[in-house]
């Protein structure tokens, strides 16, 4: 495990309590970067929108208490402003690929930036978009590719491994794969994060909960702790 970078954690939480109980979970594993969406770019108005700046102070509260690293999505400039050097790494979802006032503002924080590729973009575009955050300054990108959109409705989308080796090739900068929302069901995780490891990725984001039936967002894709050490085995 020692080489990749694991993040692992519910897709959002609705109480201390839950997300407490995963990262404990996953810092027994030996994982040190904990993801959980507290601001969720959700498709519906009527879908759980996260805690927000509730579920934020729980996951500050997360990091002392167990000295854990937090991944999460911050979604508007004035949430940058806020929170952006509070956490470990700034996530950047798929949606937000293309917002490119919100990019120059990570730009402008030291806190390393995931930049998630949009469902729609093209290798040159995802790599246009970590342009805008590294002319403002900040060079910490990690590049996650998350599943583009393709004519295939039985997955959430198509995971394009064919960009592990175009990122190597054409530029520096590392490669995280999420096959969780890449597929969108649970069932596909481990076989396709073994793919991915073998392709050669420089990471993996994973959807993981104690308890993934109950998963307030995003509950199909969601592995338990039981799958998700099969592929930290595989890691080893
Ligand atoms: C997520 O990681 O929780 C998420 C919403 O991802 P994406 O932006 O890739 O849909
Ligand atoms: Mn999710």
């Amino acid at each position: 495990m020692k080489d990749k970078m694991i993040i692992a954690g519910p897709c959002t939480f609705g109480t201390y309590e839950e997300i407490y109980e995963i990262a404990k979970e996953l810092k027994k594993r030996g994982i040190t970067y904990l993801r959980a969406g507290t601001f969720k770019m959700r498709t519906s108005p009527d879908s759980f929108q996260g805690l927000r700046e509730e579920g934020m102070e729980m996951l500050l509260k997360v990091k002392i208490e167990l000295g854990m690293k937090i991944v999460t999505e911050l979604t508007s400039i004035e949430q940058v402003k806020k929170y952006g050097n509070q956490i470990d790494i700034i996530q950047i979802g798929t949606r937000n690929m293309y917002n490119y006032e919100l990019l120059k503002e990570v730009g402008k924080c030291k806190t390393p930036v995931l930049l998630k590729r949009a469902f729609s973009a093209t290798y040159k575009e995802w790599l246009s978009a970590a342009e805008y955050i590294k002319r403002e300054g900040n060079k910490n990108i990690i590049l996650c590719e998350r599943g583009i959109r393709t004519f295939e409705t039985e997955t959430r989308n198509t995971l394009d491994l064919q960009a592990i080796p175009y990122i190597h090739k054409n530029t520096d900068y590392k490669i995280v794969i999420d096959p969780s929302h890449a597929s969108g069901h649970a069932y596909m995780v481990e076989p396709m994060a073994k793919a991915s490891l073998a392709a050669g990725c420089d990471g993996l984001l994973l959807e993981v909960h104690t308890h993934p039936e109950q998963s307030l967002c995003d509950k199909d894709e969601t592995i338990d702790m039981k799958t998700l050490d099969c592929i930290l085995k595989e890691l080893d």
